[in-house]
């Protein structure tokens, strides 16, 4: 059963049954495509930081993924996104746009096949990134984090990798194309203003579902 226009959606990443991070959208389009979803500013949503409240960065690699991290709500900062998971496929494509609503890029978040439940999304993110611009110019994000991962307990494997890798470079393909997603889909999109705000449901730490 798809959702209908402006239901909301939890989409949340994760690993070994946990929810690490947590969005609430609302949904734009379910169809044979995809499932695009508007998160609005201001929405609430579930973060990973680190227990003693530095910023992640602030860590060399060999640390950034052993430390204690603690979940916390908060909100989506900045101005809202689209974010569209296709019906098949190990990504999804976020467009960020500025405060005055001029689009700034596509972020390609490579992340595992994605699990749907009766009102939810599940993932797993892949540390590697893809930003590209509106002139269609890619940049891969993140690929130490990425190199450093790959092949530690409950991640990918090497051969995943390559895999990764490979759904990374299809998609800056797509793009340098010029075709869907990248075809001006959704980059001019302004959310319905009748729709009011979302809230987290209270039943969004139930077992997370996706693999690595
Ligand atoms: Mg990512």
């Amino acid at each position: 059963m798809p959702w209908a226009h402006g239901e909301t959606v939890l989409y949340r990443y994760g690993r070994e049954g946990r929810t690490r991070f947590a969005r609430v959208g609302r949904v734009l389009t379910d169809d044979d495509a995809g499932l695009a979803l508007w998160i609005a500013p201001g929405s609430p949503q579930i973060e990973s930081v680190l227990a003693d409240g530095r910023g992640l960065r602030e860590l060399p690699l060999a640390e950034r993924f052993d430390a204690p991290r603690v979940r916390r709500e908060t909100t989506w900062r900045g101005s809202g996104i689209v974010q569209f998971a296709p019906a098949a496929g190990e990504w999804s494509v976020w467009w960020f746009f500025a405060e005055d609503g001029g689009f700034e890029g596509w972020y390609v978040n490579l992340e595992a096949p994605q699990v749907r439940w009766e009102r939810g999304i599940d993932s797993s993110d892949r540390a590697l990134d893809v930003w590209i611009s509106p002139d269609r110019v890619a940049h891969w994000k993140d690929e130490d984090e990425f190199a450093f991962l790959t092949g530690r307990p409950g991640r990918w494997t090497p051969s995943q990798a390559d895999a990764i890798r490979a759904t990374g470079r299809e998609l800056i393909d797509v793009a340098a194309a010029g075709a869907f997603p990248f075809d001006g889909t959704w980059t001019h999109y302004r959310p319905d203003p009748a729709w009011g705000p979302v809230a987290l449901p209270s039943d969004w730490d139930r077992p997370h579902l996706a693999g690595a």
